[in-house]
């Protein structure tokens, strides 16, 4: 009888613990399954924000004179050749470049076509722009100091003395074009509605507005075609407008009236109020 009655009361106590067992398995399972779909949901909405705003960019970084005003890059400078982005060798940032990879890969799903014309550009690099543009308009050392603001002024509707260029920074694209007249082509039209509409998604905000967007911006003629990455740029134009000044923009055609045409205010401030 005992052993009749004992053995029963043993194999329930052994299904009871494979019973338990199970359920602490179940639950372990259902956790597990939990956790990868928050996380691939986790990774999926990376895809729509885009990382714009990435915990690698360095808020804190103390960015010298130098770096500002172009005459030295950024560690995180990159050479991109592959010319499914760009149309000749470009430096740019690292950060920016995988955003606009990013971005690229978005427009080409609806059919847009995004290439990099210019990126980073160094001081060397942008006074050799800025004599050409002078020289065109015919700078000349013995003009009335008047003639020489009127051509200032006319060289700084779409060119940057060297020293006030975003480009100095690694953190600006010019892309697909640098012609007025294209973004009034279909294409260009297409291609400007689309970055308009997304690619501030991918962190990248247009600088150079028209009038009909903002009337009170100065500076620049507006630029369908430059997009600053903000996340980046935004902390660069801060600490640009609190450490250069005009002592530090010497060396090229019209130095001696950088302050009477009040580039840094009007030209280096003058941009989107999205990126200040
Ligand atoms: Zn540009």
């Amino acid at each position: 009888m005992r052993s009749r009655s004992k053995a029963p009361r043993l194999y329930s106590r052994l299904l009871l613990s494979e019973l338990i067992i199970l359920i602490c398995m179940i639950v372990i399972l259902v956790m597990i399954n939990r956790e990868s779909r928050v996380e691939a949901k986790e990774v999926s909405g990376a895809d729509s924000l885009l990382n714009a705003i990435s915990p690698e960019l360095p808020d804190s970084t103390d960015y010298s004179v130098d770096f500002l005003i172009g005459k030295t890059d950024h560690p995180d400078f990159i050479m991109v050749r592959d010319p499914r982005y760009v149309f000749t060798d470009m430096p740019v940032h690292r950060l920016v470049f995988e955003a606009f990879k990013r971005m690229q890969a978005a427009a080409s799903r609806d059919s847009i076509n995004l290439k990099i014309v210019s990126a980073a550009r160094s001081w060397t690099k942008q006074r050799s722009i800025w004599e050409a543009r002078m020289q065109g308009h015919g700078y000349r050392g013995n003009l009335s100091r008047e003639q020489k603001i009127v051509i200032i002024r006319r060289s700084l509707r779409y060119n940057s003395m060297p020293g006030i260029s975003r480009h100095h920074w690694g953190t600006e694209l010019d892309l697909c074009s640098v012609d007025p007249a294209y973004f009034e082509t279909t294409r260009g039209r297409k291609i400007f509605r689309w970055l308009s509409e997304h690619a501030g998604d991918y962190g990248f905000v247009q600088v150079y507005t028209a009038p009909e967007i903002d009337s009170s911006r100065t500076g620049f003629f507006s630029e369908p075609w430059h997009w600053s990455y903000a996340p980046l740029s935004k902390p660069i134009l801060t600490q640009y407008l609190q450490k250069v000044n005009y002592t530090h923009l010497k060396g090229f055609s019209g130095d001696d009236l950088a302050e009477a045409v009040n580039v840094i205010q009007e030209y280096v401030g003058g941009v989107n109020p999205a990126l200040k």
